[in-house]
């Protein structure tokens, strides 16, 4: 789950990492009156799910009430990158001298936790990493031993920061593992980072993921109720599916998320494009695939669909009549790819041979089946 900046700088509150005093608000009016209780100036922020506010026009410095309202006009209801504003922060601003960027995030291939910082901040990280990649220090933390005092401090001495924001960045780097792990972070991002005119190091913006499978062990409910789904994410999540909407034209359903990411790399492979993700999880029962087809079918992107099942525990003959069980249920208007292989599929595969048609075919491997789907999916464009 994404979080908003002022989500993201109360996570960070929680873990003691220095922000500037703030307000929620989603009106003029509430905006104003935050300002005259923070005092001013202050700094009117859009809260979208998306970076690059500043350059939008989301972010605005405000001297007195009439600007505030002035600002907190014009950025509610603005367009950022498709999302539309309806909650902005107000919060008190800050005299920055020097803008940094500071990071933690997961390095899959490594299996260690990577901490990025710059002192090339306030800019987009990917522009400085083509740029200027030995402008990013970067390490890599294994989880068991934690980021030690003496491993922070070398880290930011690779970094090149102003001497005067060593010992603040140390700090607060420490906190922001801590936040990271502790908070069941998948990515923690401060940019910028700063240094402020009297010498403090202090979080000016916050971007921050949690980890949704961990939700139990903390209260997440207000992260929930913002977050942004399309119609057809929306409908998914209620049905409880592991689904993501894109924007090509094949509908996807796969069992397991590795596979279900293989089918899309697939599908693109061979010059298609995948409407969605879709894992199924493990088996694929009848209400499952049912819902799963119910949702793709919804989808007006969708030219034809491909089924990708791995028999594992689920037998391919349950797999065959969750599939045909499904089929009876909901009427589906784009043509159907299956590939059936694992546990069982000669069973599963016999069970779907004699409904097999124009609309409901079926192909022997994954690579088979993507290109059948992109060709229907290409004749019926
Ligand atoms: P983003 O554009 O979505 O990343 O939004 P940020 O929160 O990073 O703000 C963008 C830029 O606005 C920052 O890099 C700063 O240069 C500027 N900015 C944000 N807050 C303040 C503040 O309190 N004082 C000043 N002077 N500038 C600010
Ligand atoms: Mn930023």
């Amino acid at each position: 789950m994404d979080l908003l900046e002022y989500q993201g700088k109360q996570f960070f509150a929680r873990f003691d990492i220095p922000v500037s005093d703030g307000r929620a608000v989603d009106t003029v009016e509430q905006a104003v009156d935050a300002a005259e209780t923070i005092g001013y100036p202050v700094v009117v922020k859009a809260q979208v799910h998306a970076g690059g506010r500043g350059k939008a026009g989301g972010v605005k410095l405000a001297s007195d009430a009439d600007e505030v309202r002035h600002h907190a006009t014009n950025i509610l209801g603005l367009d950022i990158k498709g999302h539309v504003v309806r909650i902005l922060w107000i919060e008190k601003a800050s005299d920055i001298a020097e803008e940094y960027y500071a990071s933690f995030t997961l390095d899959r291939s490594r299996k260690l936790h990577l901490g990025m910082l710059s002192a090339q901040g306030g800019v987009e990280i990917e522009a400085v990493a083509e740029r200027d990649p030995d402008a990013i220090a970067k390490i890599w933390v294994d989880p068991v031993d934690g980021l030690t005092p003496e491993a922070c401090r070398a880290w930011v001495a690779d970094a090149k920061l102003n001497p005067a924001a060593t010992d603040g960045a140390v700090e607060i780097l420490s906190k922001l593992y801590t936040a990271y792990t502790e908070g069941d972070a998948d990515l923690v991002e401060i940019n910028p980072l700063i240094l402020t005119d009297d010498g403090r190091v202090h979080a000016l913006d916050a971007k921050v993921t949690v980890d949704g499978n961990a939700e139990f062990r903390h209260e997440w409910g207000d992260y929930e109720a913002t977050q942004v789904r399309d119609d057809r994410e929306e409908a998914a999540y209620a049905k409880g599916l592991q689904y993501v909407g894109l924007d090509g034209s094949v509908g996807i359903i796969a069992n397991g998320a590795g596979l279900a990411m293989s089918t899309l790399d697939v599908v693109n492979q061979v010059g298609g494009s995948p409407a969605n993700f879709l894992d199924i999880g493990g088996g694929a029962n009848a209400d499952v695939m049912a819902g799963a087809l119910e949702i793709i079918n919804n989808d007006e992107r969708v030219r034809s669909i491909l089924i990708n099942i791995f028999g594992g525990i689920t037998r391919g003959e349950e797999v065959a009549k969750g599939i045909l069980e499904a089929l009876d249920r909901v009427s589906i208007d784009a043509p159907i790819v299956i590939r059936l292989d694992g546990t069982n599929a000669e069973e599963g595969r016999a069970l779907l041979e004699p409904h097999l048609s124009d609309s409901l075919q079926m192909e022997p491997t994954m690579l088979d089946a993507a290109r059948r789907a992109a060709e229907l999916a290409a004749a019926r464009a």
